[in-house]
């Protein structure tokens, strides 16, 4: 009897919840209005397109006018990043951003970098964390972008970003965070946060592909993303992705009422998960913060082993995890985020990614600590 399969792989993309399917079937069948239409099935996509910008915005503590719907975190990140900076040359020219950072933002500021900016990319210490010091320190006459991420994708660890967002505030510098990992998974508000820009995306918080959002405070200047429209107040043209947008705000209403049940439940699984290798297994680290981190993140090393040969043997017992982040699997490239911590380049290959979300049960969990075990005394022993 083969075992069922079990998806511990919810940093790369989540299952949609049943309450987002739900609310965005119609929209594939009888509410197919156009938005922009005037007619009575127009307004109703209209109103469905508002109703989700609502629940957005309540769910970050925004105002709905501050939300502007995407096709998903690379999208917001690009927008974010080219869209104030562009707006902004004439001020200056010099970004702050981290190592760490999704390829989404890197690729975004190393493209600018080769039109003439100058980008200053902050180092993190071996926990993973960005030093809100050296961001003060970063700062000159010139920066008109920070861009830090809330929590990392690869380690899932928590960036001081409320710490960085004063510093930003303080020194009148626009402040832009990649919320990607963290909305869905811990309360994220713009407010506390002292962000100016904030991405996130459907797919990681159990809504659908395809669809996201950035917000941007009111009063940030902005360029347009794409011309032709009025959607998204002229500033993003193109007709509405009607259904996704739906199950994006059913998701975000959700992931904001849910969060302190789900941040308990896989807290517990993740600590189980951690200790359950480690106390079988010597020479095994969690990398990143211990604490400071995403409670659905499990980042192990086992030495003397390939993450990648970890993840290949857990995949044929139907194990679905990750080795460094999904955008670098493939290429046998060791983690930058990881090299960035100080770890060596086999220290990195060793990585192994479990992210669990409240849909894992503590059976599951048993099963792959027992996996992970019997696999890595396997592989050490084949040295
Ligand atoms: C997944 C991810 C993205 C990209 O989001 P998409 O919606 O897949 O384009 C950006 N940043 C982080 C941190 C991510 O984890």
């Amino acid at each position: 009897m083969p075992q069922p399969r079990i998806y511990m792989d919810n940093a790369a993309t989540t299952a949609l919840r049943p309450e987002v399917v739900q609310a965005m079937l119609p929209y594939w069948t009888e509410r197919i209005g156009n938005p922009s239409a005037i007619h009575r099935f127009g307004r109703e996509a209209r109103r469905a397109v508002e109703d989700a910008r609502r629940q957005t915005a309540a769910a970050l503590n925004a105002d709905a006018r501050e939300i502007f719907f995407t096709s998903g975190g690379t999208e917001s990140d690009n927008w974010a990043i080219r869209g104030v900076c562009e707006a902004l040359q004439d001020k200056g020219r010099h970004v702050v951003t981290t190592q760490i950072e999704h390829p989404a933002v890197l690729q975004t500021c190393a493209e600018l970098e080769r039109c003439g900016w100058r980008i200053t990319r902050l180092p993190v210490n071996g926990d993973c964390l960005v030093d809100p010091s050296d961001v003060q320190k970063a700062i000159r006459d010139d920066t008109v972008l920070i861009s830090v991420m809330t929590a990392n994708n690869e380690t899932g660890v928590l960036q001081p970003i409320a710490d960085i967002g004063r510093i930003a505030r303080d020194a009148g510098v626009c402040f832009h965070t990649d919320a990607v990992q963290a909305v869905g998974e811990i309360p994220v508000d713009v407010e506390a946060l002292n962000v100016d820009l904030l991405s996130l995306s459907g797919h990681k918080l159990h809504g659908p592909k395809g669809v996201g959002a950035l917000y941007v405070r009111k009063g940030v200047r902005l360029r347009n993303l794409i011309l032709g429209g009025e959607q998204e107040h002229g500033r993003r043209a193109g007709t509405e992705n009607v259904p996704a947008i739906v199950g994006l705000g059913v998701a975000m209403e959700c992931a904001a009422r849910d969060w302190p049940i789900h941040n308990r439940q896989v807290s517990a699984l993740s600590r189980r998960l951690v200790q359950g290798v480690q106390s079988a297994l010597p020479g095994v680290r969690l990398n990143g913060h211990a604490t400071l981190r995403l409670p659905g993140n499990v980042n192990l090393s086992a030495e003397g082993v390939q993450g990648e040969a970890l993840l290949m043997r857990l995949d044929l017992e139907g194990v679905a995890a990750s080795s460094g982040s999904a955008c670098a699997s493939g290429s046998p490239e060791p983690s930058h985020v990881l090299l960035a911590m100080g770890l060596t380049p086999d220290e990195a290959r060793a990585s192994l990614r479990l992210s669990l979300s409240d849909e894992n049960t503590l059976e599951e969990v048993e099963r792959v600590v027992a996996l992970i075990v019997s696999i890595v005394q396997d592989l050490r022993r084949a040295r």
